[in-house]
């Protein structure tokens, strides 16, 4: 249920309403926007009188929502919600891109990365401690020692680090060293791991599932706006579907659809999505194309010697063709990267 105040209410009007649903035993997820204040009733609306709210005054109208996912919908919190980390920012007018390895192999090959892409414009440096790898036999990541590592690119560069949370375990040390907190595919429905990362204080960045659906998507984004942390990025990553030519099958409809339902950012990754460096161009352009907020994606001085994901991983000249096409088209969308 969603409580619409009239405009310019004033914020007794808006206590006394909040007030009436606490008392009911509900929680409220309130939206102040320039003009209207909206207050979101999250819990059992069976408990509250909609005519008796109708009559309080201040109330403009009683609306009743369909969506399973309630913080996240676009209902709830009429406008873009803006997620800004240093000099990054997703849901706004800019569109910001995270580059940098799949994984942190070595202090050269990271620190090395990190230049080259800060120098390219990149907005972020991305890199995986801790890596979800099929075979167990393969490399699994440096771990803490990767963390320090892109600590130490962050004070080279002044770049904002974004690595993957695995597992609740580890949860302490990478809040230590991320200044976003990566949930992968394989993790999206983690639901104990989704609760923790929201409490970590620290923003997220919430891959899809490789087979979840939209509604699958936003409940796990759910989960973790339910925790009180409204820092929330999404990402399109692809998803499996019967076509083998690529990796996955990146859905840019999903950018959109997401746009349209909620009003949380969401970025495409290009990388997982084709499994193909040379798709990543074009599909970065797709992507910005339909109103993603962002990029991420892979970046390697020697792609072919990439421990992990090198045939998708991009070349420093590469990425800087990447950055050369898509400022242009930004521009064009009246937005700036
Ligand atoms: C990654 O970003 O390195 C990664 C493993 O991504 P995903 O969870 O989308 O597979
Ligand atoms: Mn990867």
């Amino acid at each position: 249920m969603i409580i619409v105040m009239q405009r310019n209410a004033e914020d007794r009007q808006i206590d006394q309403v909040v007030a009436k649903v606490k008392a009911a035993g509900l929680d409220v997820h309130l939206s102040r926007g320039k003009e209207v204040t909206i207050i979101g009733v999250i819990g059992d609306k069976t408990r509250l009188d909609p005519d008796e709210l109708q009559a309080m005054s201040g109330v403009e109208k009683i609306m009743h929502v369909t969506a399973s996912y309630k913080r996240a919908s676009r209902d709830f919190h009429p406008e873009n919600s803006v997620v800004q980390v240093g000099p990054m920012s997703f849901g706004g007018n800019r569109i910001s891109i995270i580059a940098g390895p799949c994984a942190v192999e070595s202090k050269e090959q990271l620190l090395e990365t990190a230049r080259a892409v800060k120098a390219m414009g990149a907005s972020a440096l991305r890199g995986g401690a801790y890596k979800p790898r099929t075979n167990p036999y393969s490399f699994q990541g440096l771990q803490e020692k990767g963390l320090e590592l892109l600590a130490e690119a962050r004070a080279a560069t002044g770049l904002p680090v974004v690595t993957e949370l695995m597992s609740v375990k580890d949860i302490e040390v990478v809040a230590k060293y991320a200044d976003v907190i990566q949930i992968g595919a394989r993790n999206m429905q983690n639901f104990i791991l989704l609760k923790e990362a929201g409490q970590a204080g620290k923003p997220i960045l919430l891959k899809r599932g490789m087979s979840s659906t939209l509604e699958e998507f936003l409940l796990a984004a759910e989960y973790i706006l339910a925790q009180g942390n409204n820092s929330l990025i999404l990402c399109e990553r692809g998803i499996r579907t019967f076509e083998d030519y690529n990796r996955n099958t990146l859905a840019l409809a999903i950018v959109p659809t997401i746009k349209k339902v909620s009003h949380l950012p969401i970025i495409a990754d290009p990388s997982h999505g084709t499994g193909r460096a040379d798709l990543v161009i074009p599909m970065s352009r797709a992507a910005i194309a339909v109103g993603a907020d962002g990029l991420i994606v892979e970046v390697h001085p020697h792609p072919e010697k990439a421990l992990v994901d090198g045939p998708q991983s991009l070349s420093f000249p590469q990425f800087e063709e990447l950055m050369k096409e898509i400022k242009p088209m930004a521009k064009a969308l009246g937005r700036e990267i």
